[in-house]
C-alpha cells in the first residue's frame, strides 16, 4: 500500500504543501501520497486519529491545529518542545512523534538560499504568535546578535521576551518605541498575519536600512503592503516565504522518507513574482 501524508489545517485548500511533496516524491522516486486534510475548529484530534486508523504515516500542521498538536503528541523532539508548537507528526503504533520545522525552515531560507548570514545581526521579528515563538531559538542558534520582537498587544511580546531571554539577547517592544529607533535593523521579518487580510502592520518607512533584507513570511501573495513599505524605502533585497515553506516542507520530508529532495527547484516553481 502507498505510504499516506496530509496536511492537516482549516481552511486547507490554499495549501501548497500537496504540491510540494510530490515534487519531492517525483523527484526522490518514494511512492507516497500526500493529500490535504480539512479538520473541524474544534476536532483536531478526531481527525488525526481518523487519519491514522485509515493507515496514515504521518502529517503537516498548520493553523490553526499547531497548539493542538502539542498536546497531542505522545513524544516531542526537542524544536517542538522548545517552540511549543508542533508543524509535523509522524505515526509509529500508538506513538506519535512531533517536531517543528518551520524555524529551520526560514533558517535555511536566508542563510543557505538568499545567502544571509545571521551571525551578528540585528534582527526584528514582527509579531508574537506561532511563527515567531518558531524562529526565535533557531535565529538565536544561528548567532543573530539581537533578536527584537514587536507586537501589538505588547504582552505577548514580553512574555516571548521572558521566556526566551536567557537563551541570547531577546527584547520585546511595541511598535511606538520601534518608530523611534528608525532602521537600526538588518533583518526584518513580518511574521505577523496582516498580510493574508492586505493590512500593513503599525510600522513607519524608516525602519528599514538600505542594506536591509526585508522578509515577508506569507507566501504567494506577490508584493504585500509591508514589502511595498520596504521596496518604497530603498530596500533591494525582498524576499517573501515560500522559501521558508518549502525548506521546513523538506525538513519533514527527510525526517518521514530517509532522503533529503533537493529545494531550489521546487521553490523556483512555486514562488509568486513580486510586484
Ligand atoms: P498567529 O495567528 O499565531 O499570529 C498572528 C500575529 O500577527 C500576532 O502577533 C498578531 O498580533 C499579528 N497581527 C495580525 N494582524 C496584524 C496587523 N494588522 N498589524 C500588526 N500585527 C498583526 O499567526 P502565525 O504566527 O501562525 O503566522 C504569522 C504569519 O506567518 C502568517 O502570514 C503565516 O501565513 C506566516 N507563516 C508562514 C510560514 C511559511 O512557511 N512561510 C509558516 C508559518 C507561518 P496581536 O497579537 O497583537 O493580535
Amino acid at each position: 500500500m502507498t505510504d499516506r501524508y496530509a496536511v492537516i489545517g482549516n481552511p486547507i485548500v490554499q495549501s501548497k504543501s500537496p504540491a510540494i511533496h510530490a515534487a519531492f516524491a517525483a523527484q526522490t522516486g518514494e511512492r507516497l501520497q500526500y493529500t490535504p486534510l480539512e479538520a473541524p475548529a474544534d476536532g483536531f484530534a478526531g481527525a488525526v486519529d481518523a487519519f491514522r486508523q485509515a493507515g496514515g504515516r504521518g502529517l503537516n500542521v498548520t493553523a490553526p491545529f499547531k497548539r493542538d498538536a502539542f498536546r497531542y503528541a505522545t513524544k516531542l523532539r526537542q524544536r517542538a518542545r522548545q517552540a511549543g508548537a508542533v508543524n509535523a507528526m509522524a505515526f509509529d503504533g500508538d506513538e506519535t512523534e512531533a517536531d517543528n520545522f518551520d524555524g529551520v525552515g526560514l533558517l535555511r531560507d536566508i542563510e543557505a538560499n538568499l545567502g544571509v548570514a545571521l551571525r551578528g545581526k540585528r534582527v526584528l521579528l514582527l509579531g508574537a504568535g506561532g511563527a515567531t515563538r518558531g524562529a526565535i531559538l533557531p535565529l538565536l542558534e544561528a548567532g543573530a546578535a539581537e533578536l527584537a520582537i514587536v507586537n501589538r498587544d505588547l504582552a505577548k511580546a514580553s512574555a516571548l521576551g521572558e521566556e526566551f531571554c536567557r537563551h541570547g539577547a531577546v527584547v520585546a517592544k511595541g511598535y511606538d518605541e520601534l518608530k523611534r529607533e528608525g532602521g537600526r535593523f538588518q533583518i526584518v521579518v513580518n511574521a505577523t498575519s496582516a498580510s493574508l487580510r492586505g493590512e500593513l502592520p503599525p510600522i513607519a518607512a524608516n525602519l528599514f536600512g538600505r542594506d536591509c533584507l526585508a522578509y515577508e513570511m506569507a507566501y504567494g501573495k506577490g508584493l504585500t503592503p509591508f514589502l511595498r513599505l520596504a521596496r518604497d524605502s530603498g530596500v533591494t533585497r525582498l524576499h517573501d516565504g515560500v522559501g521558508m515553506l518549502v525548506e521546513q516542507a523538506a525538513e519533514a520530508f527527510a525526517w518521514w522518507r530517509g532522503v533529503r529532495p533537493e529545494t531550489r527547484s521546487v521553490i523556483a516553481r512555486m514562488t509568486v513574482p513580486l510586484t
